[in-house]
């Protein structure tokens, strides 16, 4: 019913993991960045990103042609999860470098992969996913933006919403309408656009976030923007079949149940000072849960390097994943109770608050608890 094939590591992908921790142990020590919770997505940094690309850690599995690296799907992995367990600074490139860099090698013309990819793979160039508007959200494809056939190019209209990090994004791959829906089947008629952000009649307006983060995510208003032909990324009319595609990127990676682990490491040595059997049990409770996560996600990197697109199971990681990443803070709060807020680390409150107002929108974005039930129930032959 579900497939998630065993993965081991070899050598080389132990000799890559130490590289990284060295790589984050000097930034760390040299002011590269301090850790946080959320960090994929609330801690930008251009600076760190170009140093991970200068390393050859962003574009790993793409085409050197293109300025990746042609490494295997499990280094990737390796660094992706040491870069999310540190809490380092990689929101200025995940999006680009999770899944609009692939969607474009796997869909965009030649001139797209020659002008975009190089740029993501060194750390400069970043994306955002233009999906949802205020009245398409889980039902995706009532998307109302549309592109309509202007001459030689497009003209876009329209309005998305909670976009991440479009403020500081070069480019939005925006789903919009090409074509009226026909009849009852509202998937057909939709294609994909890389819209450069930069074109005028695009306005971004930040929305401030219960963390009190004034523009993490946005509102970005496009108004007779005037695309050119090769704006339009893949086949016209194919969008809800390309959007569907990235799905499985954007949600069986290790960010869907490590984005409060950063918590749990950094408190670790003052809960072993406290250890007892009631501490035990839950620290083995959390690891065993984390290492079945990490095995079906790993499971999942080998389906996608195998050229297969795992949606049913991705949906499962991200729905048990997000849960986990509750899980951890509510077991946190036990395991850190009745130890003294001097014996804490330096930092760990404004760490630990910060998770915790992040925690609802873990189980939102990339699809909701109920909608990803709905996809597995559907795979089990439930619905
Ligand atoms: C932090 C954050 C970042 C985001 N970033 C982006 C981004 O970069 N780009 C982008 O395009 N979008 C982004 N999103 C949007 C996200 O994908 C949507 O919020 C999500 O798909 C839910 O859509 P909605 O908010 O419209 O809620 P709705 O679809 O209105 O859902 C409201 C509630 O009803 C439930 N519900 C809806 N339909 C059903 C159903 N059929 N069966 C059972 N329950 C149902 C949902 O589970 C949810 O609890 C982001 C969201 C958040 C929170």
């Amino acid at each position: 019913m579900f497939s998630f094939p065993k993965v081991s590591f070899d050598e080389s992908c132990n000799t890559l993991r130490s590289e990284v921790r060295s790589f984050l142990d000097y930034q760390r020590l040299n002011g590269g960045f301090t850790p946080c919770a959320d960090c994929w997505v609330s801690a930008a940094s251009p600076e760190f990103s170009q140093a991970l690309g200068a390393q050859g850690w962003l574009g790993m599995l793409w085409p050197k042609q293109y300025g990746g690296h042609e490494r295997p799907a499990l280094h990737r992995y390796i660094v992706t999860e040491e870069l999310l367990a540190a809490g380092a600074p990689v929101a200025a490139h995940w999006i680009a470098d999770r899944q609009s860099g692939s969607q474009i090698l796997r869909f965009g013309s030649e001139a797209q992969k020659l002008s975009i990819l190089p740029r993501i793979a060194r750390g400069e160039c970043y994306t955002a996913i233009g999906m949802s508007e205020s009245q398409a959200g889980s039902d995706l494809a009532a998307v109302q933006t549309s592109a309509v056939k202007n001459g030689s190019g497009w003209k876009l209209n329209g309005r998305k919403i909670w976009s991440t990090g479009a403020h500081f994004c070069h480019y939005m791959i925006v789903l919009a309408r090409t074509s009226p829906a026909d009849g009852r089947n509202r998937q057909i008629g939709l294609s994909q656009f890389i819209v450069d952000l930069s074109l005028p009649g695009i306005e971004i307006t930040g929305i401030r976030d219960l963390a009190g983060s004034p523009q993490q995510f946005n509102e970005t208003l496009f108004e007779n923007v005037e695309l050119p032909d090769d704006a339009l990324l893949g086949t016209e009319g194919h969008g809800w079949q390309q959007c569907m595609s990235e799905l499985a990127l954007e949600r069986s990676g290790p960010e869907r149940f490590l984005t409060t682990f950063i918590c749990l490491e950094t408190a670790l040595p003052a809960i072993a000072q406290y250890a007892d059997d009631r501490r035990a049990a839950l620290i083995g409770k959390l690891y065993a849960n984390l290492r079945v996560l990490r095995r079906m996600s790993l499971g999942i990197a080998r389906l996608l390097q195998n050229g297969e697109t795992p949606t049913t199971e991705a949906a499962v990681v991200k729905e048990v994943g997000t849960r986990m990443e509750n899980e951890i803070i509510t077991d946190l709060r036990q395991l850190l109770s009745g130890i003294p807020a001097k014996d804490l680390p330096e930092g760990f409150p404004t760490l630990l608050r910060d998770a915790i107002l992040h925690l609802p929108s873990n189980t939102l974005r990339g699809g909701t608890t109920e909608i990803l039930r709905g996809i597995i129930a559907r795979q089990l032959g439930m619905r």
